[in-house]
């Protein structure tokens, strides 16, 4: 069941200790090692499953130094799994690097497929639309986090935010005035805890709901912001339109919408945008 010299990387509950897999379980008691994000975090839940196992901490700050480690147990035949905290490894959590350096060591590498907070928001809040785009983390500050989002403000996709209770209004505040009010936030608090929230406002609504009651700021976020509306033609010359139209039909998508921003001056990202929704009316109509 379990292979030698290979690392496992293996996804753990957001809350619930319940949703992990049994293939999961299975691999953490059958492993010779858990490296993990922080051992004591993981001693609770190899706890529950009665699993006794060595472990060793890796993290952002040591990752590469234990690569190097890790790499050695697995020439020397081991398995080892790699859990982090909280759902899935490498997913704005430590693992990334860990992978790629034991991955270009020539090693097997298995995913073991489990929770993740942004998918876990996503599958119940009712956005219907058919692309997200995961940014993760915003920047800390205030400067930055406001400059990231301007460069987000027309992507045509749901935006997947995580973020910590400590700066969830000042996010939620920067997001309203950023990206405009009217703009559909999904707040996901709490997924598979005792206090889980989903909650769906308007962005100008947002801030305002978090402040009605202290607990609503408490506890771990997924924001999922709906994305930026692409109204037939809007903001657009019917000349731009019309060489976009023209050109889709001749080319493929990307190169379609390069030529279009060179010709017309517009911007990549709302070209774009409207390139995908005449793509998808067209794609109707067949
Ligand atoms: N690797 C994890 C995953 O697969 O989702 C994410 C780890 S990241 C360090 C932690 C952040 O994920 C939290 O600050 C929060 O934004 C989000 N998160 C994790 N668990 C959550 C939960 N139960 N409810 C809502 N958000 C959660």
């Amino acid at each position: 069941m379990i292979s030698t010299s290979t690392l496992y990387v293996l996804a753990t509950p957001i809350g619930n200790l319940r949703d992990i897999s049994l293939r999961a379980l299975d691999i953490l008691a059958a492993v010779d090692v858990i490296a993990a994000e922080d051992t004591r975090t993981t001693a609770h839940l190899l706890t529950h499953y009665s699993i006794i196992k060595k472990m060793m901490a890796v993290h952002q700050h040591n990752e590469r130094a234990m690569a190097k480690k890790i790499a050695n147990l697995l020439a020397r035949g081991s398995s080892v799994a790699l859990v982090t905290d909280a759902g899935t490894p490498g997913i704005s959590d430590p693992g990334t690097i860990l992978v790629k350096l034991v991955r270009e060591e020539g090693y097997t590498i298995v995913p073991i497929p489990g929770a993740n907070a942004a998918v876990c928001a996503l599958s119940a809040a009712g956005i219907v639309a058919p692309h997200f785009l995961f940014y993760g983390f915003l920047p800390a500050s205030a400067g930055p986090r406001r400059r990231e989002l301007e460069g987000l403000k027309s992507q045509p996709y749901t935006l997947v935010f995580y973020e910590t209770p400590h700066r969830i209004l000042e996010c939620v505040d920067d997001l309203a005035q950023v990206m405009g009010g009217h703009r559909q936030l999904v707040i996901a608090r709490e997924l598979t805890k005792l206090f889980e929230t989903i909650h769906t406002c308007t962005l100008d609504n947002a801030p305002a709901w978090l402040q009605a009651d202290t607990n609503r700021q408490k506890g771990e976020f997924v924001l999922l912001l709906a994305g930026a509306e692409v109204q037939k033609g809007k903001g657009l010359s019917d000349q731009t339109l019309f060489t976009l139209k023209l050109l889709l039909r001749e080319l493929p998508l990307k190169q379609a919408v390069g030529i279009a921003t060179g010709v017309t001056g517009e911007s990549k990202n709302v070209l774009y945008a409207q390139a995908l929704m005449l793509k998808e009316e067209a794609d109707k109509k067949k």
